[in-house]
């Protein structure tokens, strides 16, 4: 997101600036091992399972959307690090994990190489064609994966988006949920309906939520959101919730 969300409270943040340490590094190491265990365990012996045995139902597919890409690099963080460049990483490693847990998926971009012409880019055509490909994908989910910004640096903390289709809330929460208790216990937000000038969450005919996974203004944030191990937990966890929305089983 490049603007402050208006239905974002100031108060949802608090100081407890994050510093990289190795405690915290052992800790989401530890996370991205025990949580990739638990992932792969359940997919063997519940996920394939279950959706299999409703093969009469057309399988989920998990549209995951990498915000913005090419010449829109989205928000721009302090030291020059860009939205899009931490959103295709989360959104490669989401990806991966979905898949390996037997789920199909699609992505809206594999790479940062599209719409590097200037004169020819065009922001909305652009978002038309992803949420094309959302609308084509029979009985998909998506999930785009962005970052906030605010005007001040203090700001922190992820929050998920929902959209008004179906139970889109119920997913939304989920990943909420999740990313607060196993990452940030301190982050007080909660997920919300998604405003209605988000195209994608707004056009999509299907359950839908966007996660902000952090702000690229807080440059304590950005030190997390750069890391891989960090990018690893995020993408675990949203996959986890995903695994969850789709099984109606309770991973973590
Ligand atoms: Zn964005």
């Amino acid at each position: 997101m490049r603007k402050r969300l208006a239905h974002t409270p100031d108060f949802l943040y608090n100081k407890n600036e994050y510093r990289p340490n190795r405690s915290s590094a052992l800790h989401v190491f530890v996370l991205v091992v025990l949580l990739l265990g638990a992932a792969s365990i359940w997919a063997i012996f519940r996920c394939s399972s279950r959706i299999a045995a409703s093969a009469h139902v057309t399988p989920p597919t998990l549209v995951i959307d990498a915000g913005h890409g090419g010449i829109d690099g989205g928000a721009i963080s302090a030291d020059g690090t860009k939205e899009s460049d931490i959103n295709l990483a989360v959104a490669l490693r989401l990806e991966s994990i979905v898949r390996f847990c037997g789920q199909k998926t699609v992505m809206t971009r594999w790479d940062d190489s599209k719409k590097t012409d200037i004169l020819s880019y065009s922001e909305h055509e652009e978002l038309r064609d992803r949420a094309d490909l959302v609308n084509k994908t029979e009985n998909a989910v998506l999930i785009s994966i962005h970052q906030n910004c605010y005007p001040t640096a203090q700001p922190r903390g992820a929050q998920v988006l929902y959209s008004s289709y179906g139970d889109s809330d119920r997913l939304g929460k989920r990943i909420q949920e999740l990313l607060v208790a196993q990452l940030d216990p301190q982050n007080r937000r909660l997920a919300a309906p998604a405003p209605s000038e988000l195209y994608l969450t707004a056009h999509a005919r299907c359950p839908a939520v966007l996660v902000e996974c952090g702000f690229m203004s807080n440059n304590f944030e950005v030190l997390k959101l750069k890391e891989n191990g960090y990018q690893n937990a995020l993408a675990l966890l949203i996959a986890a919730a995903y695994l969850e929305y789709i099984s109606g089983n309770s991973l973590l």
